[in-house]
């Protein structure tokens, strides 16, 4: 069987020279690349990316930064719902969606932050969508939150937070998606050893950058690497094992 290897969040609509970013991946055997919307102009531009590349797949939704950037959010929450569900088709997950108590200073912010992080929560459920989740800062409002919701399955990006909540994601089944920060980061070490490797994910979060350097979807390579020697599992048994994670949690990407 010919293994692939999947980058489950990516801000493709970002970077200045996509189809460079998506010939490397593809060069260094990233054949999957899910790209996340954030602000109200970037629904239509990643699907628009989607239908373009082969390779990119579209999650939509509203990320938790959007309250600082656009004081307009709220107002325009429902025609972006309702963009979002005439596109149901088209997308495979609803996100980046989340709440962000870390990046976001303005406790003032938090409760319109948490209106809209709700509303994606029921669009998501009524789609029956899975989630791609921002949690920085805001880790106990956020898993709390969760059980409220009938969400087919959960995906926490880059968690970095208490490890109460990350025991918390594991006994709930959820799945983490594991940023190149593994190669320094210890909160980012200490999820790739104490999550099971039959819920992880990689991801590259580009365009982020790493010390330095843009992270670009083909770095999920290095990541499972680092993982692999992590948790002492062989890469290619890890490289299937997490195919098959990313099967069961973005079906609609197969
Ligand atoms: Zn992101």
């Amino acid at each position: 069987m010919v293994q692939i290897l999947i980058d489950v969040h990516c801000h493709i609509n970002l970077y200045l020279t996509i189809d460079q970013v998506i010939k490397n991946a593809c060069d260094a055997g990233v054949e999957k690349i899910i790209a996340v919307a954030m602000s109200s102009i970037s629904q239509e531009r990643v699907l628009e990316i989607a239908r373009r590349y082969n390779e990119v797949y579209a999650s939509l939704g509203i990320h938790p930064e959007e309250v600082k950037m656009n004081e307009k959010i709220e107002q325009q929450l429902d025609s972006i719902i309702d963009f979002i569900r005439n596109n149901n088709q088209k997308i495979c997950a609803i996100g980046e969606i989340g709440l962000d108590h870390h990046f976001v200073k303005n406790k003032e912010l938090y409760p319109i932050q948490k209106r809209i992080f709700d509303k994606m929560l029921l669009l998501a459920q009524e789609l029956n969508l899975p989630v791609n989740l921002h949690t920085k800062g805001a880790e106990k409002t956020v898993f709390d939150t969760l059980p409220s919701y009938n969400i087919p399955n959960i995906n926490i990006h880059w968690y970095s937070g208490p490890e109460k909540f990350l025991n918390l994601g594991i006994d709930r089944g959820y799945f983490f998606s594991i940023t190149p920060a593994i190669s320094y980061s210890p909160a980012v070490k200490k999820v790739a050893l104490k999550v099971d490797k039959e819920h992880l994910l990689l991801e590259s979060d580009g365009p982020v950058k790493y010390s330095g350097s843009v992270g670009v979807p083909a770095m999920v390579k290095n990541i499972l690497n680092s993982i692999s020697m992590l948790k002492e599992i062989n890469s290619d048994e890890l490289e299937r094992q997490i195919e098959e994670n990313t099967r069961r949690i973005f079906p609609k990407i197969f």
